[in-house]
């Protein structure tokens, strides 16, 4: 986006409006981090502003500032629809294709025209927006969102809790700072963070150490089910729903599992394949290191996306089925991958 573009988007908000902020489906922490923040500044403003999210956030979002006003779309269809027809401006935020937010409530923003404003950091942006700004080199939509707040001149309006929810989406997207995409930059507006107030220890704590021992024993399968290709550089695991349900699976349980794969020695490539059954899919992360694109692995073979070391896809056959095809694709990669 242009300075033109962003002082439309200034004068745009200038005035009180309907607004809904719309994130993706299994929303992670900078999904979250990110639309609550909106929420709260754009609060600021007059605007009736409310966050929209296809499905509900892991329990270890939930402390998040202001996270019990967000409409979950599955579970208050009627609501939810309401509000996104209602929107003047719509605001879709860490995600670059609409299908992103599932199939119901898809259909619901392709029947509504209001003004969309991308905010996001992946790769290959659909053009669905009037206002695109997307950078796939930037940490996480939280460091958008902040840069995107001082194109507009309003760093004055960062308060704790917008703090906390921005530090919160860039911790989470970055590893806690260890990913390539973090930056003097992303350091930078992190320490601006802390001094608004963002407690980075206890954020950490909130997120993290909140382990149930179903979880961990649910690792402990998943490390278990481990399959290391060494010629390949390349290990992935697999949950099956049975596997799930032995230890109680809840929403967030497998998050970071895969990059157990990925700390093996000489593997650059990583994937975890996680059954739904509820959904008829086989759920897919693929992690790498290095020049090994899994965005465009998963674009071209799982239909999915993402960055070129961070990426979903899905699959509709079983999960045995989904293996043998990973397996299959995997040779016509060997040179690529035994390079790397
Ligand atoms: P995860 O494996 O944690 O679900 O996703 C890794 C990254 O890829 C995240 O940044 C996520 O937003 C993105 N991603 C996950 N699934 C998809 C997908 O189906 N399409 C696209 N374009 N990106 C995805
Ligand atoms: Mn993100």
């Amino acid at each position: 986006m242009n300075f033109d573009e962003f002082q439309d988007v200034k004068r745009l908000l200038s005035e009180p409006k309907n607004i809904a902020i719309v994130t993706h489906r299994n929303p992670d922490g900078d999904a979250y981090g990110s639309s609550l923040a909106l929420y709260l500044y754009l609060l600021k403003f007059n605007h009736k502003v409310t966050v929209v999210s296809p499905n509900d956030c892991p329990n270890f979002l939930k402390w998040l500032p202001e996270e019990d006003k967000v409409v979950i779309f599955e579970k208050h269809i009627e609501n939810a629809t309401k509000i996104i027809e209602k929107a003047e401006i719509i605001f879709t935020l860490d995600f670059n294709a609409l299908h992103r937010v599932g199939e119901k409530m898809l259909k619901t923003l392709e029947k509504v025209k209001p003004i969309f404003v991308m905010i996001d950091h992946h790769q290959q942006p659909d053009n669905y927006a009037k206002f695109t700004y997307v950078d796939a080199e930037v940490s996480s939509t939280c460091q958008m969102l902040y840069q995107f707040m001082d194109n507009l001149d309003h760093l004055n309006y960062l308060d704790k809790d917008i703090a906390t929810c921005l530090y919160t989406g860039i911790m989470t997207d970055t590893g806690s700072f260890r990913f390539p995409s973090t930056t003097s930059t992303t350091h930078n507006i992190v320490a601006n963070l802390l001094e608004k107030g963002a407690d980075n220890s206890k954020i950490y704590n909130q997120i993290h150490d909140v382990n149930t021992f179903n979880r961990l024993q649910l690792l402990s399968k998943a490390l278990h089910n481990l399959t290391y290709l060494e010629e390949y550089h390349t290990a992935y695991i697999t949950l099956s729903q049975n596997e799930l349900n032995k230890f109680n699976f809840q929403k967030g349980d497998t998050e970071g599992f895969v990059n157990y794969a990925l700390s093996l020695n000489n593997v650059i490539f990583a994937a975890i394949f996680i059954e739904d059954r509820k959904q008829e899919i086989v759920k897919i992360s693929f992690r790498s290191v290095g020049d090994f694109s899994v965005n465009e692995f998963s674009r071209n073979h799982f239909n999915g996306g993402g960055h070129i070391n961070a990426a979903g896809g899905k699959s509709n056959k079983s999960l045995k089925d989904t293996v043998i095809k990973f397996l299959d694709i995997l040779t016509s990669y060997k040179r690529e991958l035994k390079q790397s």
